[in-house]
């Protein structure tokens, strides 16, 4: 039994190390990935019954100079961790804000751009303000404006999110709730946000048409979308089965690979044009 534990740490220790050594190395070259312009931004179309592009979400993409491509699933969470969220957030926020000005002063037909906000990032006391100076600078049209919450920041704090998420409202920007589903939002907390977009996520898409509980919980969540006046996006769309399935079911808006994977601002670009 004593042999035991030093095996159990001989086995596991190493690999812990490694993990902690590659997020140290993520924090260190993250800190300057601004600066030394390694960070876009890609848009993901979200589409209509119809195909046609009403929007788009904003996804941030780390091309490391050696390591090539960085998953924002592998540095987002370190960024969250050491508070690099916070000037990457604004940073990803303006940009996007420009891109959209971009777009509507070309006439492009772009109806909402969607940012996500991470925790921390709207935990900020100044959130609001840094939201509506960025508006300001950049000016875009609050209007097509969209911030895209997760559950979990929503029932952190439900006065201070329901606070904000009223003064953001007054900007009018338009909120959403990402991954819908994944977390334990209560229902009665959701009545009382002043929300707009549901994104169903795509863990239940995937399975839609195979998984009989996964169909019922997307059947439930677009229902309960439809009667509280929300408007739902489906997440992670990948078939035409899957699209049947939404469709049949109500839900009028779509995002993924079916439709198009996240493109670079210049393809994007070439797809609202197609549409006009
Ligand atoms: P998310 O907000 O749920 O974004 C959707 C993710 O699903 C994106 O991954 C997108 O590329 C992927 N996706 C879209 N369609 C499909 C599909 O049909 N099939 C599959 N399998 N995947 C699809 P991505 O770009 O790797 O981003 C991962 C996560 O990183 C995002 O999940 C979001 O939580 C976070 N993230 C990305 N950009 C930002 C950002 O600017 N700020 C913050 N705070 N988080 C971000
Ligand atoms: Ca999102
Ligand atoms: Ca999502
Ligand atoms: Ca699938």
């Amino acid at each position: 039994a004593k042999d035991d534990g030093r095996d159990t740490i001989r086995f596991f220790l190493p690999s812990m190390q490694a993990a902690a050594d590659a997020r140290l190395a993520i924090e260190k070259e993250l800190r300057y990935a601004i600066e030394k312009n390694e960070l876009s931004l890609y848009f993901q179309p979200q589409v209509d019954q119809l195909g046609n592009i009403v929007g788009a979400e904003t996804l941030l993409r780390w091309h490391h100079p050696e390591k090539g491509f960085i998953s924002p699933a592998t540095f987002i969470p370190v960024a969250e961790a050491t508070g690099l969220i916070l000037p990457i957030g604004s940073w990803v926020l303006r940009k996007a804000c420009e891109y959209l000005k971009v777009w509507e002063d070309a006439g492009l037909p772009i109806q909402h751009l969607a940012v996500n906000v991470s925790p921390r990032q709207f935990r900020q006391p100044d959130f609001v303000d840094q939201v509506h100076s960025i508006l300001k600078d950049t000016g875009a049209d609050p209007a097509l404006l969209g911030l895209e919450l997760t559950e979990g920041m929503v029932i952190d704090n439900v006065v201070d999110t329901i606070e904000k998420m009223q003064a953001l409202k007054q900007l009018s920007i338009e909120l959403s709730i990402d991954d819908f589903g994944t977390g334990y939002s209560s229902l009665a907390y959701l009545k009382q946000m002043p929300l707009d977009i549901l994104k169903i996520d795509q863990s239940f898409v995937r399975d839609i048409s195979t998984d009989a509980s996964d169909a019922a919980i997307v059947d439930t969540i677009i229902s309960m979308a439809n009667h509280l006046e929300l408007r739902v996006i489906a997440e992670g769309v990948e078939t035409e089965l899957e699209l049947a399935f939404l469709a049949g079911k109500g839900c009028k808006m779509y995002q993924g690979y079916h439709f198009s994977r996240p493109v670079p601002d210049k393809e994007f670009t070439k797809q609202l044009n197609a549409g006009t």
